[in-house]
């Protein structure tokens, strides 16, 4: 049996003397204290200190069944036992690989009916860029390279996808490729205005049409977008949205990729954001959920239409990763689709995302920092803001946001705060008396958050 150390000072130390953490401000870790985390079960997780949080976030919104499955456990081993490791190169594959393929074609929005992994979100995004680019050029169409995204859209943390995610921050430390664009994102909250949330909807898409006019749709390859905005705050597009975006793709010949990396896989209360809004994308990425974390997985949707152009062109396309289709997560992923389909946690998902959102707004409707509380299936966010009613933020360097963090964590509750958006994304095991806990801990954080900075 592999033994890891367990003196959690000696981890702490050793972690500060020779671990990079991804996206962290090095410096203010190393002046601070690592967490270290042990152990997981259900919702649950404990650090080296003997604190147990309720994981209000699912880890970083991946771990949908929860942490003690034990048929995903199993999957894994017995996988291993049998092959390990083998690749999908050379006219190979291996039969989780193509058992996961057959499943997931079976499930996914229509037309998609080919699939491509990777073992991270980025890599699946990056995946999708790279094909919609040469999808057009075996059309004959090579100059259709832009990508179109949005503010605040999250698409990973490569330098293509700090490039094609609307964070400014990410831009500026060399994520700024060329041939990448922004348009307005549906922020209702806080864009509206006077504007219907429907007339809002148009208004954010046809910022889109109006790019394509300036550009010219012969030079655009693609637009992305998550369903709902995960990273960027939890921002729920209005109805109105989503159909408008689709028929300006169509109508301009641009292929649609939604990025399912935090929607797919029941988080929403359906199995896929495009499913909620009747997207019928050419490309899907999804991640996370697919294998509800317990090992690294991402599988890229791809449409009859881009597929088939591959397939009938011929001719080897350069891309492609060592772990692609990686027998032991492909297991995993079968073993964690039985699970969401016998644990009904779609279902779940739905029913105890409204218990949730209406528990929070019951809690904390009329609180002076809050508002807004949104929210569709297990996907949440709170709006703290200085103008309640007039809808504007705190100075940034107020940092309420992370100061709510703060107080979430000592009250056991894991919240993310984007920006002063507070998000919750449990995992969709999670029970009612759980539920309430969320509740009560939350609203225990936003008090002590509204005594400091009032
Ligand atoms: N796309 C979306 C919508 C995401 O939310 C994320 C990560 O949070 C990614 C892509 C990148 O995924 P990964 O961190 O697995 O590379």
């Amino acid at each position: 049996m592999l033994d890891i150390p367990n003196d959690i000072d000696h981890l702490r130390a050793v972690d500060n003397a020779h671990h990079l953490h991804p996206f962290t401000d090095h410096k203010s870790l190393h002046e601070g204290r690592v967490r270290v985390i042990t152990r997981a079960e259900g919702v649950w997780i404990w650090d080296g200190d003997g604190q147990r949080l309720l994981d209000g976030m699912a880890g970083l919104w991946c771990v949908n069944a929860g942490y003690s499955q034990p048929t995903l456990v199993e999957a894994a081993a017995r996988q291993m036992a049998t092959l390990p490791y083998y690749n999908c190169f050379f006219s190979s594959t291996t039969p989780a690989v193509a058992a996961l393929s057959e499943r997931l074609a079976r499930m996914s929005p229509a037309g998609l009916n080919h699939v491509f992994y990777a073992s991270s979100g980025s890599e699946a995004v990056d995946s999708a860029l790279r094909i919609a680019r040469q999808f057009w050029k075996l059309q004959g169409k090579p100059e259709k390279r832009i990508i179109v995204s949005r503010e605040y859209g999250y698409h990973g943390s490569t330098i293509a996808g700090a490039s094609v995610s609307g964070m400014t921050d990410m831009h500026k430390q060399a994520g700024d490729l060329p041939d990448f664009h922004q348009v307005m994102t549906p922020y209702t909250w806080r864009d509206a205005g006077d504007l219907s949330p429907e007339e809002f909807g148009l208004k954010a898409a046809q910022s889109l049409e109006a790019y394509i006019q300036q550009v010219g749709a012969d030079k655009i390859a693609a637009f992305i977008g998550e369903p709902i905005q995960g990273a960027g705050g939890v921002i729920i597009p209005p109805d109105s949205y989503w159909p408008e975006i689709q028929r300006i793709c169509r109508a301009h010949d641009i292929l649609l990729i939604a990025d399912e990396v935090i929607c797919g896989y029941g988080r929403l209360g359906a199995m896929f954001g495009s499913d909620v809004y009747g997207i019928q994308p050419d490309l899907m990425t999804t991640a996370k959920g697919i294998t509800s974390g317990y090992v690294p997985l991402s599988a890229l949707f791809v449409g009859d239409r881009v597929a088939e152009t591959f397939i009938e062109q011929g001719g080897e396309f350069y891309h492609g990763f060592t772990y692609s289709g990686h027998p032991v997560a492909c297991a995993v992923a079968l073993a964690n689709l039985d699970v969401i389909d016998s644990q009904n946690l779609v279902g779940a998902a739905e029913r105890q995302g409204a218990t949730l959102l209406a528990g929070l707004r019951d809690a904390l409707g009329d609180h002076p920092l809050v508002s807004e509380i949104r929210g569709r299936g297990l996907m949440i966010a709170l709006e703290l803001a200085e103008d309640k009613a007039g809808h504007k933020p705190y100075a940034s360097s107020r940092k309420v946001g992370l100061t709510c963090r703060n107080f979430a964590t000592e009250e056991g509750l894991v919240m993310r705060a984007c920006r002063d958006t507070m998000v919750l994304a449990p995992p969709l095991v999670i029970s009612d008396e759980e539920v309430g806990l969320v509740v009560e801990r939350a609203a225990r954080a936003i008090d002590r958050t509204w005594g400091q900075i009032k």
